[in-house]
């Protein structure tokens, strides 16, 4: 079930919130906290009278997330009028479940909050809720590693009384949207930023629209991002939006990891996770956590791409054949064999197409501002190099930018003079974010053919697909997916 926490300040707003969040959700959660003054028994009869869908209700103190902090027999009484206005739930704290009165047909959820962390013994907290003898369980706790989260799951796939487990913060964002797989009873999901009632929840937009939380169930298979950070990553929304189009019964989120990306990987077997996108700063130290890489993979000495094929986790990477794709299509049917290459650029991008072009037979010169680095990357991709202030005595048919110059917000940036380019050269920018920069501007003006650092991302999304699903992906709704993110990111 989806839960719309109602944070109103009147009794008036709660109604009105109320029959706008039961046309898209199942249950409502009435905050009595939130409101100015505390509701009386006949302004909570006007509220719950007719009401639209089931609803919650709720007084926090300020200690567990409440706005206002009325005590505790104040608090109780208006639990105890819920009740006997029948209310279909009731939540209360752990401290206070002993004092709620005879519950009538309400059903009662006890509720465990830490706003600081995760304990480690979250199966005895979960236990402890359960000897109070109520209805429904809840535990919400402070994710404070993306692992926290794993431990939440173990409690809901073991839970035999209904169970509301959820992380919050930031980190906590998968428990919100994974937790249905383990059996949670409901999700919380706020209509708007402004109502949220708990730090970390998921949009209700976003619960439904980007993550198909209602097509979630115990079978539903697991994708996702790994990075830091991963909030604004587009790819959820083109692979979420690719499995809905093909029917494919999985959820793509973003695997915030900090710290070390080896022990996510090892603990998070256990979900099982099918498939991982892996981004900056973990392609290079995932690696290390997988079963299987190939051999380019290895020789670029970064992953992008993660298979589960039976338990094994295979690493591929994607970044090398996303660009080649994108430049061998501006070939129109020819190679990019002896092709001469300026490459600028010598981080991880230009990395993973230095050893593309190689293996495509391209000549390639590496310019970079590090030189040292360009002559390292240089050796070991077996081409030539030079610094990046004598770009302008290249002489090649193709240039690419691999160097984060120009990218959102920094739209008026170039790594290089336009000087350099010649009519009819091929130039490739892998920044994406916008899909024209001023690189490809300043290169189009001077007649050269110009691919876009999106359609490098289009491919290697694609490409990732098909490596998860074998089935060949919905490329048009892809690039549609990635324009529209890119406009709302630049928004
Ligand atoms: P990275 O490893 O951090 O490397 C950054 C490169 O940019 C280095 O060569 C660095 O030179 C150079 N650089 C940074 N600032 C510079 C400046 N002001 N002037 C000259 N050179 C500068 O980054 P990365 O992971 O390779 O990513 C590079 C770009 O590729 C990013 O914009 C990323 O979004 C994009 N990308 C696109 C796709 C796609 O699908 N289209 C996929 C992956 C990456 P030094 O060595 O001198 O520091």
């Amino acid at each position: 079930m989806i839960c719309v926490p109602l944070a109103e300040p009147t009794s008036k707003q709660a109604r009105r919130s109320m029959i706008e969040a039961a046309a898209r959700a199942d249950i409502v959660e009435l905050r009595l906290d939130q409101f100015d003054e505390l509701p009386d028994s006949k302004a909570l009869a006007g509220i719950l009278a007719d009401r639209p869908c089931p609803v919650i209700v709720t007084n926090r103190p300020k200690s567990q997330g409440g706005r206002n902090d009325w005590d505790d027999d104040v608090r109780l009484k208006t639990l105890d009028a819920a009740i006997e206005l029948g209310a279909d739930y009731v939540d209360v704290e752990l401290e206070l479940a002993g004092k709620i009165g005879h519950r009538r047909r309400t059903r009662l959820v006890v509720s465990y909050h830490n706003f600081a962390s995760t304990p480690l013994d979250l199966k005895k907290k979960y236990a402890e809720l359960v000897d109070t003898g109520a209805d429904v369980v809840k535990l919400a706790t402070m994710a404070n590693s993306i692992i926290d989260n794993l431990r939440m799951f173990d409690v809901l796939r073991e839970a035999a009384v209904p169970c509301i487990g959820l992380c919050m913060g930031e980190l906590g964002l998968i428990s919100r949207v994974l937790g249905r797989k383990f059996g949670t009873m409901l999700t919380y999901a706020p209509m708007d930023r402004a109502k949220e009632t708990a730090p970390g929840q998921v949009l209700l937009d976003d619960m439904i629209g980007l993550y198909n939380y209602r097509s979630i169930t115990s079978d539903t298979a697991v994708y996702g991002v790994i990075g830091n950070p991963v909030a604004h990553s587009v790819s959820p929304h083109v692979h979420n939006a690719a499995f809905r189009a093909l029917g494919i019964n999985a959820v793509y989120v973003p695997f915030k990891v900090e710290g070390d990306v080896r022990n996510f990987i090892e603990a998070s077997r256990g979900i099982p996770v099918k498939g991982y996108s892996i981004t900056v700063p973990h392609k290079q130290d995932a690696m290390a956590a997988l079963d299987e890489v190939d051999s380019l993979c290895r020789k670029i000495g970064a992953v992008n791409t993660v298979v589960n094929h039976k338990g094994r986790l295979v690493g591929s990477n994607t970044d090398w054949t996303a660009a080649i794709e994108a430049i061998e299509t501006a070939l129109i049917g020819e190679t990019l064999a002896g092709r001469r290459v300026a490459l600028i650029g010598a981080g991880g991008t230009a990395r993973a197409i230095a050893f593309g072009l190689r293996a495509k037979g391209a000549l390639t010169c590496i310019f970079n501002r590090t030189p040292e680095r360009a002559r390292d990357l240089a050796a070991d991709a077996e081409c030539k190099w030079r610094p990046l202030d004598e770009i302008e005595s290249a002489e090649a048919d193709i240039i690419i930018n691999s160097t984060s110059v120009g990218m959102h917000p920094n739209v008026d940036e170039t790594p290089v003079p336009a000087s350099v380019f010649r009519r009819k050269m091929i130039v490739f920018d892998a920044v994406y974010n916008p899909a024209e920069t001023r690189f490809l501007r300043e290169a189009k003006e001077a007649g050269c053919l110009t691919v876009c650092g999106m359609d490098m991302f289009v491919n290697q999304a694609a490409q990732q697909f098909k490596t998860w699903t074998e089935m060949n992906p919905p490329r048009e709704l892809m690039e549609a997916i990635v324009r529209e993110q890119l406009v709302s990111l630049e928004d």
